[in-house]
């Protein structure tokens, strides 16, 4: 078995925006926050991927916030195989619900196979409407701040302004085979790169095309 090096980086975090990073997105339909949800699965993911012999760095294992470009000189720093992000989105509409996985714009072949593995997963753990893989300019994936070696995604896992997400999400088995799935995908990355099934990347065009973002 290959390992790797792998960085996580829960979204968010603090109560400040930071370089870009602001504090916290969605508001679960129970009223929990975006940004302690991506901690927790965030720190899960960390102790299985350990489990499995990778070396494992978090770009931050409590409340706090670092800027985007922080965020990413970890994995640069590293030298890492892998930079994964975890986000969970929100919408003013409470029926919304599915799972998308984001790349960088142009971001190389080993990123779209990375998204797609964890894209894949995710689905099969979440088993909600499987949204796609994604373009768009997020501050965290800009290859400027990114070694071209680095694979990185970042994974919006579900809407948790639903209200049956935000009860799932109580619930710690859910939660661990969130992570699990996350680690699958990581795993088969690093190991079964031939064996993933490349999905198709859906452009987006929308207003935040002209400025790195976070979401
Ligand atoms: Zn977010």
């Amino acid at each position: 078995m290959k390992t790797g090096i792998i960085v996580i980086d829960p979204g968010h975090g603090g109560v400040n925006n930071v370089g870009g990073s602001d504090a916290n997105h969605a508001v679960s339909a129970l009223g929990d926050l975006e940004k302690n949800l991506t901690l927790e699965i965030g720190l899960l993911l960390a102790e299985e991927l350990r489990l499995k012999k990778h070396q494992v760095h978090l770009t931050r294992s409590t409340d706090t916030n670092l800027s985007l470009k922080d965020r990413a000189n970890l994995a640069l720093t590293n030298k890492a195989d892998v930079f994964i992000s975890i986000h969970f989105n929100g919408w003013s509409d409470t029926t919304t619900q599915g799972t998308e996985t984001y790349v960088y714009p142009g971001a190389g072949g080993d990123s779209v196979l990375l998204a797609s593995s964890v894209q894949q997963r995710l689905v099969q753990a979440t088993g909600y409407k499987n949204r796609g893989v994604k373009e768009m300019k997020l501050g965290v994936l800009n290859p400027a701040y990114h070694s071209p070696k680095t694979a990185a995604v970042l994974a919006e896992i579900s809407f948790i302004t639903e209200t049956n997400d935000a009860q799932r999400l109580r619930q710690t088995a859910y939660k661990k085979s969130l992570a699990s799935a996350l680690s699958i995908a990581v795993d088969d990355f690093i190991n079964k790169h031939s064996s993933i099934k490349k999905t198709e990347v859906q452009q987006l065009f929308n207003v935040l095309d002209t400025e790195d973002s976070d979401i």
